[in-house]
């Protein structure tokens, strides 16, 4: 027993101080140090995995196979967490943006894409799930609506898990990619993100190969030097937005932080070390980060680390006065990547009309929520 107390203080010290230790958080290796640890055949590790991410059992009660002991010496030790749907916005063959409320009662929001070009050089863009890492963000990135209201907690492993369970719950399929592109950074939840990234790669998990799965980032260096050490061979986009210290720093506070030489060396080491090309998305807002001489130095970048670059145009986010270039500038600045034989792409993004950017629905949703509490007060 005491080793197994030890097994929950250490998972607990990756993923936080919950009370039990969420199932969905902890890797098969563990399971089995718990199953062996309760006295009972390791095998019975395999048979939970299974009835987590094959079968879909949200009880221990449903694992019918394993003994009734273990089964109620699961139920002290662990939790099995699920979260809430509370809004779907979009139809089912267009993209798709739900809304979920934690057990603390937070408010995350999850996107469906169900197809889409190959945009981060998968081999399959059929159906990518896009998940969140944070509760918020602290990073204040100005067009951004995911800092607005600042940062409250990062998620556990589980809820990361969580969220693609219930997508393909709602949506009754299988998901192909995931990008960690919802709300928060994912590299300043590094150990989290990386054991939820296990449980999703693991053919004992949802079994999604690492090339599928990309991690995107406002661009913490340090983290991503961390990342390229990594054996997982998971793919990086790094969301840069402004081609010069200058122009990046009115509108990404970190780059006060770490600059764009500092992150464009990570991104170096990152290639060098992981043998693959990483992606530099570029929103496009109008008279920020648009002009001309941005997509020269933007060439540039991307030549020096052989990055392919997305370019985004800007979601409009109500409240923050940020535009989106006309579509004869954004052509314009693609061609300039382009005749620098740059390997770029110009989203014709989806989900404007359900505000799908970044943090949006959320916002939404807890100003009408604060607004129907005001009323009855
Ligand atoms: N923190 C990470 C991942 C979350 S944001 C990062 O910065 O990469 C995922 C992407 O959505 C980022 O490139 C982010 O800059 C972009 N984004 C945020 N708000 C947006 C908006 N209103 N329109 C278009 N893209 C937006």
């Amino acid at each position: 027993m005491a080793r197994l107390k030890n097994i929950a203080v250490s998972v607990n010290s990756f993923v936080g101080n919950a009370a039990k230790v969420d199932i969905k958080s902890v890797q098969l290796h563990e399971l089995e140090e718990s199953v062996r640890a309760l006295g009972e055949p390791v095998y019975h590790a395999t048979q939970i995995a299974e009835w987590l991410y094959k079968k879909r059992a949200a009880s221990f009660d449903e694992m019918t196979d394993l003994p009734r002991k273990l089964r109620l010496q699961l139920t002290e030790q662990f939790s099995i967490g699920k979260i809430d749907v509370v809004r779907v916005l979009g139809a089912q063959d267009t993209t798709r943006k739900f809304l979920f409320r934690l057990s603390d009662e937070a408010l995350i929001e999850s996107v469906l894409i169900p197809a889409s070009p190959a945009l981060y050089g998968m081999r399959s863009d059929r159906r990518t799930v896009c998940v969140s890492t944070q509760v918020g963000c602290a990073y204040g990135c100005k067009f951004c609506a995911s800092g607005l209201e600042g940062f409250s907690r990062n998620l556990r492993p589980n809820e990361i898990i969580d969220q693609i369970l219930a997508i393909e719950r709602e949506a009754a399929d299988k998901t192909d990619n995931i990008v960690f592109m919802g709300m928060g950074e994912p590299l300043a939840n590094f150990d989290n993100v990386m054991r939820a990234i296990r449980i999703i790669n693991a053919p004992w998990g949802l079994s999604i190969g690492a090339r599928l799965i990309t991690v995107s980032t406002g661009g913490i260096a340090p983290q991503i030097r961390e990342l390229a050490k990594e054996s997982l061979q998971i793919r990086l986009a790094v969301s840069l937005h402004g081609a010069s210290d200058e122009v990046r720093n009115q509108i990404m506070p970190i780059n006060r932080r770490y600059n764009i030489e500092t992150l464009l060396s990570a991104c170096d080491y990152y290639a060098s070390r992981k043998k693959q090309h990483l992606t530099f998305e570029y929103i496009l807002i109008e008279g920020v980060n648009d002009s001309d001489e941005q997509a020269r130095l933007l060439a540039r970048h991307a030549q020096r680390v052989k990055a392919k670059v997305n370019l985004i145009p800007y979601n409009t986010v109500r409240g923050l006065p940020w535009a989106r270039p006309s579509q004869d500038r954004q052509e314009k600045f693609l061609s300039i990547l382009r005749a620098d034989k740059i390997p770029a792409t110009l989203r014709r993004e989806k989900g404007h009309d359900i505000e799908a950017a970044c943090g949006q629905l959320r916002l939404q949703t807890k100003k009408v929520e604060q607004g129907s509490g005001l009323l009855l007060s």
